[in-house]
C-alpha cells in the first residue's frame, strides 16, 4: 500500500454504519467520539451510498478512510467498496463479544472499547505509537 503522511486529521475520514441496532449505533456513538477526540472527520455514509458528488469527492480527497460497522453484514464496508473506495482501518462491534440486538441502551464503555481499538489503529498508522 502506498505510504502517504497523516499529519492531519481533518485527512482521515471515519464512516460509520450508524445501523437500527444497539451495535449500528454503538458503531455510530464511537465515531462521534473519535471525530470530537480529533481522530479524524466523521463523514456521512449515506451521501457515499447517494453518490452525492461533492461527498465522494471529498472522500477522495481523504488519505485514510476508517470504517465502523456494526455487525458482519458490513453495510459501511460494502457501501464504501461498491464506491470504488479502499478502507484503511476497519472494524466490526461485533468482534467485541458484544451481541446485537434491537434495543437502544448503549454502554458507555462498549463505545470506548470500539473507539480505543481505532484510535490505536489510526495513531501506529500516523506513527504516534
Ligand atoms: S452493519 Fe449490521 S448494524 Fe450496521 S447497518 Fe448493516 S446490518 Fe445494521
Amino acid at each position: 500500500m502506498e505510504e502517504r503522511c497523516l499529519c492531519e486529521s481533518n485527512e482521515i475520514l471515519i464512516f460509520s454504519c450508524a445501523g437500527s441496532s444497539n451495535v449500528g449505533q454503538i458503531a455510530n456513538q464511537a465515531a462521534v467520539r473519535l471525530a470530537q477526540q480529533g481522530m479524524g472527520r466523521y463523514f456521512c455514509l449515506a451521501g457515499i451510498g447517494g453518490h452525492v458528488s461533492g461527498m465522494i469527492e471529498s472522500t477522495k480527497a481523504g488519505k485514510m478512510l476508517v470504517a465502523i460497522d456494526g455487525c458482519p453484514v458490513g453495510c459501511a464496508k460494502k457501501t464504501l467498496e461498491h464506491t470504488g473506495f479502499t478502507i484503511h482501518e476497519y472494524v466490526q462491534v461485533t468482534e467485541f463479544g458484544i451481541e446485537k440486538n434491537h434495543e437502544f441502551s448503549l454502554a458507555s464503555s462498549d463505545v470506548g472499547k470500539v473507539a480505543q481499538h481505532i484510535e490505536s489503529q489510526i495513531s501506529k498508522r500516523r506513527g504516534l505509537l
